[in-house]
């Protein structure tokens, strides 16, 4: 597929999956701070909010019921529970960007990035690997948010989650911090430039 194919109207829905702990958050942090027009979806979830969380800026906190409403009501594009918890991708938002002509980052699993496929086949989707399992393990206890049992569980899913990796169209090794930023800053800048020059 070329850079022009993968553009949905006039933008692109950037999608960006990675086993928990190989660096997503950071590196979809730089990507807003190096693209602030890039509409970040923000997604719902049941699980507690860790500390330094803000409501509505990192998730929307929801209940288990209102999870369960949004389902039946045909609020998310696409939904998955991970990891014990729901997490959900409120549609509303991305339509409106898209019908706008604005670009959306997305940072969801593979799960949902396999539904989003389904409602959106152009979108670009990148899987961020951790450099080795034993790395993985070193920053889930290093961020020192989840406890024993949860880093354990989220190592388990790290591994079913890398062997899906190859249905991404680009997948980035996030060894080095720098680097990464730099190779996946120069992957969407490249993409949002072909934007910028069909919408003039
Ligand atoms: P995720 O959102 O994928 O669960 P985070 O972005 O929270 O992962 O990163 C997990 C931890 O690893 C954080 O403490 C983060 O600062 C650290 N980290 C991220 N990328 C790197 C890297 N390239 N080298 C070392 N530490 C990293
Ligand atoms: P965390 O609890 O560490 O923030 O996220 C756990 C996992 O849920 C990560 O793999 C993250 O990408 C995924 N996730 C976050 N939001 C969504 C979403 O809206 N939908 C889906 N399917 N997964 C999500």
């Amino acid at each position: 597929m070329t850079v022009d194919s993968a553009m949905v109207g006039k933008a692109y829905l950037f999608i960006i999956s990675a086993p928990s702990g190989a660096g997503k958050t950071t590196l979809c942090k730089a990507l807003r701070k190096a693209f602030p027009r890039l509409v970040y979806s923000v997604s719902a979830t049941t699980r507690c909010p860790r500390p330094g969380e803000r409501d509505g800026r990192d998730y929307l906190f929801v209940s288990r019921q209102e999870f369960r409403q949004g389902i039946e009501t045909g609020a998310w594009a696409e939904w998955a529970e991970v990891h014990g918890n729901y997490y959900g991708t409120p549609a509303a938002p991305i339509d409106k960007a898209l019908a706008e002509g604005r670009s959306v980052l997305l940072d969801i699993d593979v799960q949902g990035a396999r539904q989003l496929l389904e409602r959106y086949p152009e979108a670009v989707t990148i899987f961020i690997m951790p450099p080795d399992l034993a790395t993985l393990e070193k920053r889930l206890a290093g961020r020192g948010t989840d406890s024993p049992e949860v880093i354990a569980r989220r190592l388990e899913n790290a591994r079913r989650e890398i062997e899906q990796k190859d249905f991404y169209r680009h997948v980035i090794v996030n060894d080095n911090l720098e680097q990464t930023v730099s190779r996946l800053v120069g992957l969407v800048g490249g993409y949002l430039s072909q934007a910028d020059s069909s919408s003039k």
